[in-house]
C-alpha cells in the first residue's frame, strides 16, 4: 500500500510504505529499477533525463521526507554532494559561519574548493554563549551546523540557534547524519535544511553511497532541484534502490544499535584506562540536557579517551575481533576509527589539539551484533592496556 499526502502512520510504516513506486499493473510488492539515462518526451511522470530525476530518486525523496516530516527531500550522489549542492547556492563574498567541529569533508570542501570562489567562512564553539552574539555581530548568510559532532559528540542546541536566526532570515544547515530523523528533527527545531549522508545510518548496510536534503521551504526545494542537475550532483538509480531497500529497517536496526552502544558506553566508562566517554544520553555528558531534550536517544556512536599512548591505542584497536578499523560508520556492523592515526593523521599537532583528537581517543561505531559477543571482544582488547 502506498502511503498518501496527510497519513500519519507511524516511523515503522513509513519506512517500509513509501508513494508511488512506477509499478505500473505489474503488482510488484518491491519498487523497480530505472536503469536508464533518458524518458520518451510528453510521459506520464514528468521525466525527462536521469540528472534531473528518476522514479527511484523520486520513491527515495517520498520515504525520506516523510520520516523526516518535511515537504520536501532531494536525493544527491553522496553526502559531500548534498553539501556541494547547498553551499553552490551562495556567493561570492558571503560568509558562512560553521560549527568549529564539523566533518571533515565538510571543512576541506570549505577551505579547498569553495574558498577560491571568494565564499568566506568563520568558525565557532557553538555549544558557548559566544557564538550566538557571533551570528548577531556578523550577520552570515548562512549558519551552518553539525549534531551530534564527529568525533567529540558535541551537542548543540539547535532551538537556541534558530531562535536567533529565524528572525534575521538566516537559513540554518543541520548536517544530521549522525543523528537520523528518528533520533533528531533539525526541521522541527527551526532549520532550513537538514542534510543527511545517507551512506550511513539510513542505508545501513555500508554497500552505497548517498545524501539528502530535506526542508520546508519551496524555495530552498527547488534550488536543491536545479542543483541536482546543473551540477550533476544526481545518484544512480540502483543506489538509491539499495538505500530505499535499506530505510525499511532503519527503526529495528537502530533500536539494537543504539542499546549496545549505551551498554557499551557503561561498561568503557568503568575501565581504570579510560579517561572520559562521550555519548550523548549518559548523565556525565557535557551538554547532557540539551541531548536529552533535543534527542530522542543517545544514538550509536560512542567516543573514548583511553590513558594511551598512540601505539597502545592503535594496537588495541587491531585486537578488536568484532569491530573492524574503518573509517565511516552507521552500517549494521561495528567499526572502530582511531581518528589521530586515520581521518585526522594528516593534521599538524596544533590542529589536533584545537579538535580536541589525543592519541588515545578512539570513535566506535556500534553496530547489531549480540551485546555479550562485543563486550567480550571489548574486555579481552582492553587487556592489552592493563
Ligand atoms: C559521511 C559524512 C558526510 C559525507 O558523506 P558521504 O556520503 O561520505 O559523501 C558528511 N557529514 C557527516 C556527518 C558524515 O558522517
Amino acid at each position: 500500500m502506498a502511503l498518501k499526502e496527510g497519513d500519519n502512520e507511524g516511523l515503522n510504516t513509513r519506512v517500509i510504505h513509501h508513494g508511488d513506486s512506477f509499478a505500473g499493473d505489474t503488482g510488484t510488492v518491491m519498487p523497480p529499477i530505472f536503469p536508464t539515462s533518458t524518458f520518451a518526451h510528453g510521459n506520464a511522470g514528468g521525466f525527462d533525463y536521469t540528472r534531473s530525476g528518476n522514479p527511484n530518486f523520486r520513491i527515495l525523496d517520498s520515504v525520506l521526507a516523510s520520516v523526516e516530516g518535511c515537504a520536501h527531500a532531494t536525493v544527491f550522489a553522496s553526502g559531500v554532494s548534498a553539501i556541494t549542492a547547498v553551499v553552490s547556492q551562495l556567493k561570492q563574498g558571503d560568509l558562512v559561519l560553521c560549527e568549529e567541529n564539523l566533518y571533515g569533508c565538510t571543512v576541506r570542501l570549505f577551505e579547498q574548493v569553495f574558498a577560491k570562489f571568494g565564499l568566506k567562512t568563520a568558525w565557532a564553539d557553538f555549544t558557548q554563549p559566544a557564538a550566538l552574539e557571533q551570528i548577531q555581530a556578523q550577520t552570515p548568510a548562512m549558519v551552518w551546523l553539525e549534531s551530534p559532532t564527529n568525533p567529540l559528540l558535541k551537542v548543540i542546541d539547535l532551538e537556541a540557534v534558530c531562535a536567533i536566526t529565524q528572525p534575521l532570515g538566516i537559513p540554518v544547515v543541520v548536517d544530521n547524519t549522525f543523528a537520523t530523523a528518528l533520533v533528531q528533527r533539525p526541521l522541527d527545531l527551526g532549520a532550513t535544511l537538514s542534510l543527511t549522508s545517507t551512506t550511513k545510518y539510513i542505508n545501513g548496510h555500508s554497500d552505497a553511497l548517498g545524501g539528502a536534503v530535506c526542508t520546508n521551504d519551496p524555495e530552498w526545494h527547488q534550488k536543491m532541484v536545479f542543483s541536482q542537475k546543473a551540477l550533476g550532483l544526481q545518484p544512480s538509480p540502483f543506489d538509491c534502490w539499495l538505500i530505499t531497500r535499506g530505510i525499511k529497517t532503519l527503526p529495528l536496526r537502530l533500536k539494537q544499535q543504539m542499546a549496545n552502544a549505551a551498554a557499551l558506553a557503561d561498561q568503557l566508562a568503568g575501565h581504570a584506562k579510560v579517561n572520559w566517554v562521550r555519548y550523548p544520553h549518559r548523565s556525565d555528558h557535557p551538554q547532557h540536557q540539551v541531548a536529552t531534550r533535543q534527542m530522542r536517544a543517545g544514538g550509536a556512536i560512542v567516543t573514548v579517551s583511553f590513558n594511551a599512548s598512540q601505539e597502545q591505542t592503535y594496537a588495541l584497536c587491531k585486537q578488536l575481533r568484532w569491530f573492524t578499523m574503518a573509517e565511516s560508520l552507521g552500517g549494521i556492523e561495528s567499526l572502530i576509527c582511531h581518528p589521530a592515526t586515520m581521518t585526522h593523521a594528516a593534521g599538524s599537532a596544533e590542529v589536533k589539539a584545537k579538535l580536541g583528537i589525543d592519541d588515545g581517543l578512539v570513535r566506535f561505531s556500534v553496530g547489531c551484533e549480540d551485546l555479550a559477543d562485543l563486550q567480550a571482544d571489548l574486555d579481552q582488547a582492553l587487556e592489552l592496556l592493563a
